[in-house]
């Protein structure tokens, strides 16, 4: 029997508010543990939770980022069950009447285009954090950090339309790169700001009904994200194979050993008891705040990523790395305009801009090299000035001192020589040196121009014009 998978994913982004979903704490992540607490997200009788309004328009912005109908309104309710990260032995989220519906998100597999369909966009609260065996003395305790606790996060709950790791680890780099876009979530995945539950089953090629399945969680990088469902859907087919049923579970993935291992039978809606939140009205989302939040929406991914190989003509390898951040694709367009070369600008900034950030942050913000310095050191190439070679050793050095081309160029006599009588002289004492080398070029082994050039360039230490060098070798050398 052949089998396909089936994978619909429901990832929580934390949003980069400065205070919680329902309290004025702090989110900044990685302070003192329990600093960041209060009455109301420690879950304290009698005290009143109050919405966040910035919350509530990173929301929206990321609904309308995925296509989805923002329903006017919105409904919080209470999610209970007990946990020790969980205070108030509730969380409070969104259910059956959630802020936004009915999205998709186009991805990228395999030269195509394929439409993921997205169900929900709901807000919530996130819970606290456990520490295990991080004690001062033994793993024996368990510690619990509340600062997290309240934190306002969106779930995005896509339908089951993925159909293979490929296509779900292309979602999930897509869904985070507008996150990140929109300036809503950090996307970061470690520090579990970016998180995604993998819903998994198989069913027989060419079957319509699905097939039972179980969701995987802790994965905590794209990478983790591929091998979990990778292995769950070989683990599913041997289990049917074997002539057993796949049973509803949720498994967590170990990343150590590249598997699987159930965690706890599925629980079902009606254990967590849902009913309206009490304390909160509903949601109400006016027409006015949708249109002014849409006003707003920066250019996104796959929009910028189209206009670049359409505008500046350049490959779409390109323009996708161009695009990998806003920063970045800022840095690159004011490059370009100071240039007016868009393909020899992209490879300047995928090349050494990119190569040399790699060794810091890798972030282009810091980047020491202005992109109108960048243009100062391009239009010296294509002036002639410097060679293509030279100006990457002066690059590094505009990275390093922040000083422009020019001056560096003057400074360390980088100057390229084009002069043809200075060359041809040059040129004959190299010749005269090397008559062997000489006789043998002319009885055909023409592949010795190549010592020609070394030794021109060796006599110059690399400043000689190549070109130039070439033309006055052949003709000498003929
Ligand atoms: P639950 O109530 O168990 O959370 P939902 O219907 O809310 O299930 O779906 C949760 C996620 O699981 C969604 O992303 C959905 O697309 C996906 N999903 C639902 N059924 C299946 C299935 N049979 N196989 C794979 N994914 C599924
Ligand atoms: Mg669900
Ligand atoms: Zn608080």
């Amino acid at each position: 029997m052949k089998y396909e998978a089936v994978i619909g994913l429901e990832v929580h982004a934390q949003l980069l508010t400065g205070s919680k979903l329902f309290c004025g704490c702090s989110t900044k992540f990685g302070s003192e543990p329990n600093t960041q607490v209060c009455p109301v997200c420690l879950g304290m009788p009698g005290v009143l939770p109050v919405l966040n309004r910035k919350a509530v328009e990173f929301a929206v912005k990321m609904a309308l980022a995925v296509g989805c109908r923002i329903n006017p309104r919105s409904v919080f309710a209470r999610k209970n069950y007990f946990y020790p990260d969980l205070p108030k032995g509730y969380q409070i989220s969104q259910y059956s009447e959630p802020l936004a519906e009915h999205g998709h998100l186009d991805i990228d597999v395999d030269n195509t285009t394929k439409k993921i369909g997205i169900t929900r966009v709901h807000m919530e609260e996130d819970a606290g954090k456990l520490l295990h065996g991080e004690g001062p003395e033994d793993a024996n305790y368990s510690f619990v950090d509340l600062n997290r606790t309240g934190v306002p996060l969106i779930e995005i709950v896509s339908e089951p339309d993925m159909r293979t790791s490929d296509e779900a680890q292309a979602y999930l780099k897509a869904l985070r790169d507008i996150l990140v876009y929109l300036e809503i979530c950090s996307g970061n995945m470690e520090e579990g700001s970016f998180r995604c539950d993998a819903n998994v089953s198989i069913r027989p090629i060419g079957a319509e009904k699905l097939g039972t399945k179980a969701e995987l969680k802790n994965m905590n990088s794209f990478k983790f994200v591929k091998e979990a469902i990778d292995y769950e859907i070989q683990r599913q087919i041997d289990v049917v194979d074997g002539g057993g049923k796949v049973v509803q579970e949720t498994r967590l993935f170990d990343s150590a050993r590249g598997v699987t291992a159930s965690m706890r039978s599925k629980e079902e809606a009606h254990d967590y008891r849902y009913f309206p939140e009490p304390d909160l009205l509903p949601l109400i989302v006016e027409d006015r705040l949708v249109d002014k939040l849409r006003n707003e929406m920066p250019e996104l991914p796959r929009a910028k990523r189209e206009r670049f190989a359409g505008e500046y003509g350049i490959p779409e390898y390109d323009a996708g790395v161009l695009t990998a951040s806003r920063a970045l694709a800022d840095y690159y367009e004011a490059t370009v305009k100071a240039t007016g070369e868009p393909k020899v600008s992209s490879n300047w900034v995928m090349g050494e801009v990119l190569r040399l950030l790699k060794e810091g942050s890798g972030d282009v913000k810091d980047c020491p090299v202005s992109p109108q310095s960048l243009a100062g050191l391009i239009k010296a190439v294509k002036d002639g000035v410097v060679s293509g070679k030279t100006a990457k050793e002066v690059f590094e050095e505009m990275y390093r001192t922040s000083q422009p081309a020019e001056e560096i160029i003057k400074a360390k006599g980088l100057v390229q020589i084009s002069n043809e009588d200075e060359l041809a002289r040059i040129i004959d004492d190299i010749i005269k040196a090397n008559p062997d080398n000489l006789e043998r070029y002319r009885a055909g082994k023409t592949q010795l121009l190549g010592f020609f050039v070394g030794e021109a360039m060796k006599a110059t230490k690399g400043k000689a014009n190549p070109q130039v060098i070439n033309k006055l070798l052949k003709e000498k050398l003929g």
